[in-house]
């Protein structure tokens, strides 16, 4: 199969490709692959851990090759053994990015990912930015082809029922050039589900949760998948969340305070495009418990951290006869370490769901992502059981 990247030359992006041709090489093994635990065995059959080849569109450093942009986050993360990266030069420097749009991506996008180079900046209507988004696609993929979006975070875009809620409002807004309501994460997904490659969005952006893209998929009988990868923080909220639930303790206050650093750090202390990231991680404990505690969710740009992000959660709860009592914990992970192993299984498990006749929202997949579309199910282990039964019975 074939994987298509938007925010390729992300570190998340960069290095789930670095990691795939690290593997084949036999440079390392596949912790971290949940597609590659004994539950999901014969899924290889459908979906190898074998990636033909990579492509996407990013919107900056475009006159780089995929391996010079993994170097430059590597010189700034050193995130994973020199040895291994300096073996995947001649793997990783064929793969170019196209040039993207960054329509409606927000001051944080504009801002921090300076000098951008964007579609828009062209003179292009929102029309020919499709149709050479799309003209780049087609030119990649073939039958078992996957796109993920891995781009920065968007701001939240306010809906518009006409445009938004239906594909005929979606694809009028399009021919009407209406570039003030269609972000670049919609048009991503537009392409992507139109020319019945699955999607899956692993950013917090709408992209396909749009109503209108809903239906656009459910009409291609394409797969998709999102929203916004589960990895640190909110793994472990809602793997714990649950134990509070299982025993009737009460929980009476919730905070989570997240710093981190590098692009994504730079991208998200811009109060607009943090408000999306804020709201994906907020609600999942109320989601759990069936109530709503206090609850306090902060992410702050902490430069020197780079790419490593530490959590801090501190958790107000109610026992027996009315005691209260308190629990912390401290996460510290790679992001790019936690997410990009991700990227490839949501891909596989994609690609498989689109041969076993699978479309529209794949509820099964939401063990992988914070705002899972179409369900209330995020307690970790019922997500986990869940991906488990809908393998076994399909494969
Ligand atoms: P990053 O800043 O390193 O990479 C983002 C890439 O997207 C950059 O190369 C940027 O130039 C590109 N980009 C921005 N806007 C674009 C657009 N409109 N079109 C095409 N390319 C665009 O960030 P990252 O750490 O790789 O994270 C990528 C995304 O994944 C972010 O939205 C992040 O919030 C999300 N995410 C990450 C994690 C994690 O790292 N653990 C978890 C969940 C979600």
């Amino acid at each position: 199969m074939k994987l298509w990247l938007f925010g390729i030359y992300g570190i998340v992006g960069a290095t789930a490709i670095a990691g795939e041709r690290a593997i084949k090489r036999g440079l390392t093994d596949t912790t971290g692959l949940v597609s590659e635990l004994p539950v999901f065995k014969g899924l290889d059959k459908y979906s190898p851990l074998d990636f033909e080849d990579f492509g996407g569109h990013d919107i900056r450093a475009l006159d780089k090759n995929l391996y010079e942009e993994l170097f430059s986050h590597w010189e700034d993360n050193q995130h994973f053994d020199y040895r291994i990266l300096k073996q995947l030069k001649e793997d990783l420097e064929d793969i170019r990015a196209k040039k993207g749009t960054a329509l409606n991506c927000g001051e944080g996008v504009l801002q921090e990912l300076k000098p951008i180079e964007a579609l828009e900046n062209e003179g292009l209507t929102l029309e020919e930015i499709v149709s050479k988004i799309e003209k780049d696609i087609l030119e990649f993929a073939d039958d078992e082809t996957v796109a993920v979006n891995v781009a920065s975070t968007e701001p939240v875009i306010p809906f518009d029922e006409e445009i938004h809620g239906s594909l005929d409002g979606f694809e009028r807004a399009i021919k009407e050039n209406r570039k003030d309501i269609i972000s670049a994460s919609m048009i991503y997904a537009y392409v992507s589900l139109k020319n019945r490659i699955p999607f899956a969005n692993f950013t917090p952006s709408v992209s396909s949760s749009l109503p209108a893209l809903k239906e656009l998929a459910e009409r291609n009988n394409v797969p998709h998948a999102g929203n916004d990868g589960k990895t640190g923080e909110t793994l472990v909220k809602t793997t714990l969340a649950p134990m509070f639930a299982y025993r009737n303790l009460k929980v009476l206050g919730w905070m989570g305070y997240n710093i981190l650093g590098d692009l994504d750090g730079k991208v998200l202390s811009h109060e607009q495009n943090k408000r999306s990231k804020v709201e994906s991680k907020d609600k999942v404990i109320g989601k759990i418990l069936g109530y709503y505690p206090y609850t306090i969710t902060e992410i702050n740009y902490f430069p020197s951290l780079q790419d490593n992000k530490t959590a801090f959660d501190f958790i107000h709860y109610q026992g027996f006869l009315g005691a209260k009592m308190k629990f912390y914990f401290i996460w510290d992970a790679i992001d790019a370490i936690v997410a990009s192993p991700l990227v490839l299984d949501i891909a596989r498990f994609l690609n498989f769901a689109k041969k076993k006749g699978i479309k529209g929202v794949v509820k099964e997949l939401s063990f992988f992502f914070k705002s899972p579309m179409d369900t209330d199910i995020y307690n970790t282990h019922k997500q986990f059981s869940d991906l488990k039964e809908w393998y076994e019975v399909l494969k």
